[in-house]
């Protein structure tokens, strides 16, 4: 019986696996699970932590190529327990983000802890001041205010010591705040500014520096890219039209808005040069070759579509974007690796 806990453990591992792929509770599941589970530092662990190390589940190809088998049914319902809770929140943010926030939370208690001390410091610095001002008035001696000076000097120096760390604590709080800020507003996987980003800048936006546009772009028939080559490459083929529609449209915002879409934010332009911005963007994902380097194989030209509006003043962001997502669709429906304006 001394391996009863490593399976206890390793069943609630597949549980959770089966729960978070949404599989149902079918023999076969179980099969794949377990052959995932059980050999952490398998080849075919190291597959599928690819595929899902940014919370992306899998897809019924995914399952298959990797060996396995999906049987339709209801997913695996997993008991409430204390903690679920927990660990529902911390996925919403990346690990990163949750690392972060627990160590500024760390320098905070650190810093509170200092300028405590310092307070103590200081009252009883100033409590002491006044006993021995009035000590220097009835003494005589010399010496005896000669130490009490020194003491004094040396109460002094040691504040200075600490307010010097506590100088250095908030700039290194200050600091990581700064990232755990930037990480809030950055996509994990692209590396590009988010969504949460979009809205921040569309929000903040200078009605003075000139005309805005807004633009909505997304990647054409990009399910197919996963289904026949896998998340991992359908990833990095993200990254790469990610990359190169910041580059092309740059000075302007570029967003991973979610999925395979990006939107952008064009300032001090019209609709017209607005449009052409991403129809040159448009062509130069169109004319890139992709290829999956671990098989050598071409992925084939891969399109974008876009729909590309000017902003009123005075309308919110999703007004705005409404009518960019309305153009999207419309470039998709007219035929795809097109820019569509209204
Ligand atoms: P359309 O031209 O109509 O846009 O076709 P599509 O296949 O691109 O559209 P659909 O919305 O059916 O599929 C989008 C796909 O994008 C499905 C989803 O798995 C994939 N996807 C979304 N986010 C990610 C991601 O972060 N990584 C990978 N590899 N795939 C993703
Ligand atoms: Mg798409
Ligand atoms: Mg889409």
């Amino acid at each position: 019986m001394s391996n009863a806990e490593p399976n206890g453990a390793l069943f609630e591992q597949i549980g959770l696996f089966l729960h978070e792929q949404k599989l149902s509770p079918d023999p076969a599941h179980y099969a794949f699970a377990f052959a995932v589970l059980s050999t952490p530092n398998g080849v075919l662990a190291e597959a599928v932590e690819r595929i899902t190390s940014n919370g992306v589940r899998m897809t019924r190809s995914d399952i298959e190529q990797l060996g396995g088998t999906v049987v339709d049914g209801p997913p695996l319902a997993l008991p409430h327990r204390a903690g679920d809770k927990k660990r529902a929140g911390a996925d919403t943010l990346p690990d990163t983000a949750v690392a972060l926030v627990i160590e500024t939370q760390q320098q905070v208690d650190g810093f509170a802890q200092i300028v405590r001390t310092i307070r103590e410091e200081t009252y009883g610095f100033g409590r002491d001041l006044a006993d021995s001002a009035a000590a220097i008035t009835q003494l005589a001696e010399i010496d005896g205010v000669a130490e009490i000076t020194s003491a004094m000097i040396q109460r002094i120096h040691d504040s200075e010591v600490r307010l010097a760390a506590a100088t250095a604590e908030t700039d290194l709080l200050r600091s990581k705040l700064a990232e755990a800020r930037d990480t809030a507003r950055r996509d994990v996987l692209t590396g590009l500014p988010n969504r949460r980003a979009f809205e921040e800048a569309f929000a903040a936006r200078d009605q003075d520096a000139g005309p805005y546009c807004i633009a909505l772009c997304d990647v054409d028939r990009f399910k197919r890219v996963n289904d026949v080559h896998g998340h991992a490459v359908g990833d990095r083929v993200l990254v790469a039209i990610g990359q190169a529609m910041a580059d092309a449209c740059a000075p302007h915002l570029v967003v991973r808005h979610g999925g395979e879409e990006f939107a952008m934010l064009l300032r001090g332009v019209d609709l017209v040069d607005a449009a052409a911005v991403l129809d040159s963007a448009r062509a130069t994902v169109a004319a890139k070759r992709f290829r999956n380097r671990e098989t050598d194989t071409a992925l084939g030209v891969i399109t974008v579509s876009a729909g590309v509006t000017a902003v009123h003043a005075d309308e919110t962001v999703d007004t705005a974007f409404q009518r960019a997502d309305r153009l999207l669709y419309t470039a998709k429906s007219n035929g795809r690796d097109r820019v569509c304006t209204g």
